[in-house]
């Protein structure tokens, strides 16, 4: 593995200080923040990632959860997953989140992973960890193996002709149903950036992930205060039952009135290449009756812009079924 510098700050401050002299915050950075290391430590030990300076995060004030005035729910960035999923506001308020990420990963990396960091986790396309093959994503310009090799588990939504590569989180699914923002400290001041507008399609500049620059150091998500008496579900189709990656996912949040679906919020996991929020499926559901044709048209309107590669249009036919099953489950609990 690469040498590297191993500092561990106690003010945000000082780490982003040092994170600015990074020539880039995507893929190359020099200087990395670590939070749970789970994503970063795996990709060193593959050579993906070789920063010379990795700032572990841990020691600085970010691993709270608290409401906010609005009512609302601020989480801290280092706060571990597990502490996440289990907080009683959330399990009460935004269960959709508790339960993405308790299908995530196994017990053992939720205890480790935390919020800032499963918000940058990278895909799991095999070209992009073998460094032994090319790939547009970590050598811009090299090509992309997987259009033509093995795609089976990549994006049908969001590609590009340079990359297809699937965002691979199941908390970040559930916090774009849930229009969280990321609140990032900068060297100069702080932003706060909607969450729909955080990650980025591949286009062609696929290692291009997200909007950060170097030194911007996310401190917390925001929740909105949450919609009373709306229902909420994550259903995560994958090869296997735990330990696995979403062929497909939905995220459902859901307002019934009378029969008549009121508000409704619908984001796809496994498909897209960036957490994939679907205006299409809320608009084909909005003001319907809460029934059979409703969840289909949802869901055949979200999957419409799909362009699937060699081995994975299965995944447009799971990817609706996922949505009509989480729909129909949500409508009776
Ligand atoms: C075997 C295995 C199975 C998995 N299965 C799943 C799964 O089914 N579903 C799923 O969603 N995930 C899964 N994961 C991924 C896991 O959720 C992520 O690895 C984890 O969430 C990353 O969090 P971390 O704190 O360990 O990140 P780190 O490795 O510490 O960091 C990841 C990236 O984020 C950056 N970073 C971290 N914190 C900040 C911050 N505050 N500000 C700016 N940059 C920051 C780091 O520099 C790094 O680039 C799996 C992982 C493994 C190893
Ligand atoms: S899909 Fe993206 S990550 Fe995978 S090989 Fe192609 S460019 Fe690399």
């Amino acid at each position: 593995m690469h040498t590297f510098e191993f500092i561990r700050p106690t003010d945000p401050g000082s780490a982003i200080a040092v994170a600015a002299q990074s020539k880039t915050a995507q893929q190359g950075a020099d200087v990395r923040f670590m939070g749970g290391g789970t994503t970063l430590i795996d990709l060193m030990k593959l050579n993906v990632e070789t920063p010379d300076r990795v700032l572990d995060i841990n020691r600085l004030p970010l691993d709270k959860i608290e409401a906010t005035p609005d009512g609302g729910l601020k989480i801290g960035a280092t706060v571990r997953n597990s502490d996440l999923a289990h907080h009683p506001k959330v399990q009460k308020d935004y269960l959709v989140l508790s339960q993405a990420i308790l299908n995530g990963a196994s017990a053992q990396i939720r205890n480790m992973a935390t919020v800032g960091g499963n918000l940058l986790q990278r895909t799991r396309c095999v070209y992009f960890r073998d460094t032994a093959m090319s790939c547009n994503k970590r050598e811009p310009g090299s090509g992309c193996p997987a259009i033509t090799g093995h795609n089976r588990t990549l994006a049908i939504l969001g590609t590009s002709e340079h990359c297809i590569a699937t965002n691979p989180s199941d908390m970040c699914v559930a916090m774009a149903a849930l229009e969280a923002t990321i609140h990032v400290q900068i060297p100069k001041g702080s932003r706060a950036i909607p969450f729909g507008d955080f990650h980025l399609l591949p286009g062609n500049t696929p290692h291009r992930e997200t909007v950060l620059e170097p030194g911007d150091l996310i401190t917390h998500v925001t929740l909105p205060p949450p919609i009373v008496g709306s229902k909420q579900l994550y259903l995560k189709l994958r090869d296997r039952a735990s330990y696995e990656f979403a062929l497909a996912s939905a995220a459902i949040v859901l307002t019934i009135t009378d029969g008549k679906i009121t508000r409704a919020r619908v984001a796809l996991g496994g498909v897209g290449t960036k957490p994939w929020r679907s205006p299409e499926a809320e608009r084909a559901l909005t003001g319907q009756t809460a029934n059979e044709a409703t969840f289909h048209q949802a869901a055949e309107a979200a999957l419409r812009g799909a362009e699937p590669q060699s081995e994975n249009r299965f995944k447009i036919e799971l990817a609706k079924r996922c949505l009509t099953h989480a729909l129909r489950t949500v409508v009776i609990t």
